[in-house]
C-alpha cells in the first residue's frame, strides 16, 4: 500500500515536473498563466538566432519577440538559476564554466555551448514519455538545446522549469528514471 502511494506520488511529481501542465492550473492560489501555445519543435528552436549571451556562463539565448520583460533581467536570471542548480547538485557552480565529467562518466560541455530558446508560456511538445504534452520546458540532448517557457501553467515565478531541464543536461534521464538523484536541486521557485 505504502509502495503504491509512493509510486503514485512519484508519478504525480513527474507529471508536474516535466510538463508543468494544467493539472494544477488555477488551484492552490496559483494563477493559470497564459494559454498553451502550439507545438514548438527542436527544429523550430534550432532555427532561432541565438544572438544573446548570459553575462556569467555565456549561455547562448534567443528570446521570442512576444516574451514580456527586460532582456538583461532574463539573462541574469538564467545564469542565476544555472549557478544555483550546479552549486546544489555538484557543490560548485563553476563546473558550468568548463567541461565537466558527471558521475556517470559522461563529459558535459561548458554552459557556453548550450542554446536556450525562451518562449512566453506553456507549449505543446513531444517528449520521450508523451506525445502532444503540455511542456514548460524541454531539453534536446542531440542539439544541446533547451526550450523554456518564461511562465508556466500551474507554476509560480519565472522560468520555473529551467533547473529541471538543466538536470537533464547534467545526467537526469529523459524518462526521469533517476530523478530522485536530482529532485532536491531542481525544485521550481516557491509560490509566494
Ligand atoms: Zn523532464
Amino acid at each position: 500500500m505504502i509502495k503504491r502511494l509512493i509510486s503514485l506520488l512519484v508519478i504525480y511529481t513527474l507529471l508536474l515536473a516535466c510538463n508543468g501542465n494544467d493539472i494544477l492550473g488555477g488551484s492552490n492560489g496559483v494563477p493559470a498563466v497564459g494559454n498553451v501555445d502550439s507545438e514548438i519543435t527542436e527544429q523550430d528552436a534550432e532555427g532561432q538566432d541565438f544572438n544573446l549571451k548570459t553575462p556569467g556562463f555565456g549561455i547562448q539565448v534567443a528570446i521570442r519577440s512576444d516574451v514580456d520583460g527586460n532582456t538583461g533581467d532574463m539573462l541574469n536570471l538564467l545564469d542565476e538559476r544555472a549557478a544555483d542548480f550546479l552549486q546544489c547538485q555538484f557543490g560548485n557552480s563553476q563546473v558550468g564554466s568548463q567541461e565537466f565529467q558527471i558521475p556517470s562518466g559522461e563529459t558535459i560541455p561548458p554552459l557556453s555551448a548550450l542554446r536556450v530558446f525562451v518562449v512566453p508560456f506553456t507549449f505543446k511538445c513531444n517528449t520521450v514519455e508523451a506525445a502532444n504534452a503540455d511542456c514548460g520546458g524541454i531539453f534536446f540532448p542531440d542539439s544541446d538545446l533547451i526550450i523554456i517557457s518564461k511562465e508556466s501553467l500551474g507554476r509560480c515565478g519565472e522560468f520555473p522549469l529551467f533547473k529541471h531541464e538543466l538536470g537533464h543536461r547534467y545526467g537526469m534521464a529523459l524518462d526521469h528514471s533517476n530523478i530522485s538523484e536530482f529532485q532536491s536541486c531542481i525544485q521550481p521557485p516557491d509560490c509566494i
